[in-house]
């Protein structure tokens, strides 16, 4: 028992080769990935920021993006999630399956994470998953983070602020300026 990481093909670093089909009419081969380990750093970024599976027309130069699953595995933190692209949103249970069916074949004994795999869509929804534990993955492409570490404290400023509007209010009514109630503290 205890942590193991999974050693099996499914959550080792991989790609496929696809064949793409252009709407300018060109067919093209290109090489996707299907498994990122996170200690593939390079890589494991670009899953989270969406460019990771990214290719261009040889032809007229189009970027798109393929639509494949991806799993992602991050053995450290015992965490084994199957990330789907948004447009397969209806075939989460058959990718699961897919996914077990792989992982059977792998020939491997998983350990409990493996068996808890989490399911997202897209790249935002890894970021959402990984974002608590892994904050800095999400710094640069979320100015705003800052902010919302520390929510209790614009919580307490607004309070604050209601407070000081309130008092010139009150001070006019000085029979009631003593026992004014405290604002209700967030919990
Ligand atoms: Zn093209």
């Amino acid at each position: 028992m205890g942590s193991r990481v999974y050693a099996g093909r499914t959550a080792t670093t991989r790609t496929e080769r696809v064949v793409y089909s252009c709407p300018c009419g060109e067919r093209f081969a290109a090489e996707v990935w299907r498994a990122v380990d996170a200690r593939d750093q390079a890589e494991a970024k670009k899953l989270q920021d969406g460019s990771l599976n990214q290719v261009r027309c040889p032809s007229c130069e189009a970027r798109a993006d393929v639509q494949v699953p991806v799993v992602f595995h991050d053995g450290a933190a015992e965490r084994l999630v199957l990330v789907l692209p948004d447009g397969m949103r209806h075939r989460e249970l058959e990718e699961r399956a897919a996914l077990f069916t792989q992982l059977a074949e792998d020939g491997v004994a998983p350990p409990a994470y493996v068996l808890g795999a989490d399911v997202v869509f897209g790249a935002a929804g890894l970021r959402a998953l990984l974002a608590p534990p892994a904050s800095e993955f999400e710094a640069q492409s979320e100015p705003s983070h800052p902010a919302v570490r520390t929510a209790e404290q614009p919580m307490l400023a607004i309070v604050d602020e209601r407070r000081d509007k309130s008092g010139p209010a009150l001070s006019l009514l000085p029979s009631l300026q003593d026992d004014e109630t405290p604002a209700p503290q967030p919990h």
